[in-house]
């Protein structure tokens, strides 16, 4: 896995994802493989799954055979394979063979990250996507006396922010 240090999420590392699920020699229903894939953090935003994050387009099975599209939340984005990768060994451990297919129109939108999902990133200090940036306000204390220190943040999808009510950093995720 030379993909992992150019994330360096420690969870990542020598998981056993997709063992809770156990399908070997039948066949799970299409919602227990979105429960599973419900398991697999995104690689930038741990915190958050592939699913809230709107990763995972479809899943069908096509004759015996599982299929899972995913869409990167921008074209280009370096974690793409490394998500497929976990995608698919996840799905193996649970017994289950399937092909992930990379699907780049339409293009992501920070729109299909669901609501567990901005929740999620909220609690761990990541504004999720705004309609108007003139609503961001600290995730901290919930001041809107904030300001851009830089561009990117930890990701080039974030941009860093600091609160100067109770000077905590914090990032905001893009609206794309
Ligand atoms: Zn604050």
């Amino acid at each position: 896995m030379k993909h992992i240090d150019l994330f360096n999420p420690v969870s990542l590392i020598g998981t056993d994802r997709g063992r809770e699920f156990d399908y070997h020699g039948c066949t799970p229903s299409v919602d227990e493989v979105w429960q599973l894939l419900d398991l697999v953090p995104d690689p930038e935003i741990p915190v958050i799954s592939v699913v809230d994050l709107g990763i995972v387009r479809d899943v069908r099975l096509n004759n015996d055979s599982w299929q899972v599209d995913i869409t990167p939340t921008y074209s280009g984005c370096p974690a793409t394979d490394f998500i497929a990768s976990e995608i698919e060994q996840a799905l193996t451990r649970a017994g289950i063979d399937a092909k992930i297919k990379t699907v780049l129109a339409p293009a992501w939108s920070s729109t299909w990250i669901s609501t567990k999902g901005r929740q999620a990133m909220l609690a761990s200090n990541i504004v999720p996507p705004l309609h108007d940036l003139d609503t961001l306000s600290c995730p901290n204390c919930g001041s809107a006396q904030v300001k851009q220190q830089n561009q990117f943040g930890s990701t080039a999808c974030k941009a860093l922010y600091t609160c100067q009510s109770c000077l905590e950093p914090f990032d905001y995720f893009k609206t794309i």
